[in-house]
């Protein structure tokens, strides 16, 4: 049995869309490892509970393990078992993943709990099961495992944003594992309704220097598909426009690309600026690119810039505000 989902937050500020996100339940604070405890993440537990909706799966008690529980280990031959081989539980967690694809098929990312032979993402300690030349020491034999659970889930969605809880205290794959989640949920928005090519345009218009941003080929491969999209099948659309966009926000942008997305900010707004306030804006990027000022120094003046001009194009690029501002992750120097 899985706890019951939380009850939702307040209603998200800023017109952004309220992402379903699913997490390893134990990370929400819920009982349920195999030592009767849990692993409450603060950030999750937080400041994004805010803004997202939970959907909490923990693979272990879906199948009916209790808490507490044996400990269970990898082996190299994928089964997931008991620490002392009693008991194999790699069919359940199969069937339960089965299971599970339809409520996962609608979620915008997913927290894995690491070190969990069913939750892990990467890196997981994998166990001899027996085969020629494998050690006989108990020790690991590697520890290039994926929990079995995460690994069907991730293998079924390959473009899901995932990570693990450890990995969101790097503030880069943070912001990013973030951003990629409220992306995923606008673009889930979009095509959820009766969408039509101007729809499409609209939301391709918005997202464009976000896009620029993270990956110029797909910029230029998701502009050629907005350009297709009144000859063609509306699902060859939806189905082409959503890969190349999952694909193209999964690249994490370099600090190089950041500087060319906000320059491609401040061109059209320059001839609305006086010589020093363009100066300013000049200087807030040139220090972000240096590595001496954060993201949020050179996006806030341009938006701020952009929004007092009136230049409905740029304030309203999700570039300038892919998530809601109070998570506070663009705050960085790395
Ligand atoms: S790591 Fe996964 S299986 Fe283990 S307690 Fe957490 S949610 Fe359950």
């Amino acid at each position: 049995m899985t706890p019951p989902m939380p009850p939702p937050g307040p209603a998200p500020a800023g017109g952004h869309p309220r992402p379903r996100v699913a997490v390893s339940s134990c990370l929400l604070g819920a009982p349920v490892r195999y030592n009767g405890g849990h692993s409450r993440d603060r950030f999750l537990t937080g400041l994004l509970a805010h803004h997202v909706d939970w959907v909490p799966i923990c693979p272990e008690m879906e199948i009916g393990l209790g808490a507490p529980r044996p400990t269970m280990r990898l082996r190299t031959d994928g089964r997931i078992v008991t620490k002392d081989e009693t008991a194999d539980h790699t069919r359940a967690m199969t069937a339960l993943a089965n299971d599970r694809i339809l409520d996962i098929a609608d979620v915008d990312g997913y927290v894995f709990k690491s070190r969990s032979p069913s939750c892990a993402l990467l890196n997981l300690p994998r166990y001899a099961s027996g085969l020629p030349g494998e050690r006989t020491d108990g020790q690991p034999v590697d520890r290039h495992g994926r929990g079995v659970f995460a690994a069907l889930v991730t293998d079924a969605f390959p473009h899901l944003p995932a990570e693990e809880d450890g990995r969101l205290n790097d503030p880069v794959l943070r912001e990013h594992f973030v951003e990629r989640v409220f992306a995923h949920a606008r673009i889930r928005e979009l095509f959820a309704r009766d969408w039509r090519p101007r729809d499409l345009i609209a939301f391709h218009s918005r997202h464009k220097l976000q896009v620029l941003a993270h990956d110029p080929a797909a910029y230029r491969e998701l502009g050629r598909i907005v350009a297709g999209a009144g000859t063609r099948h509306p699902d060859d659309v939806e189905a082409g426009y959503r890969r190349a966009f999952d694909r193209a926000l999964a690249v994490r942008p370099k600090r190089g690309r950041h500087t060319n997305a906000l320059l491609h900010v401040l061109g059209p707004l320059s001839e609305h600026l006086n010589a020093a306030r363009r100066h300013d804006i000049v200087a807030a990027i040139e220090s972000y690119r240096c590595g001496e000022a954060p993201l949020s120094v050179p996006v806030a003046l341009l938006r701020h810039h952009a929004e007092g001009e009136h230049l409905d194009y740029l304030s309203q690029q999700t570039y300038l505000e892919p998530f809601p501002p109070d998570l506070l992750l663009r705050h960085h120097l790395q």
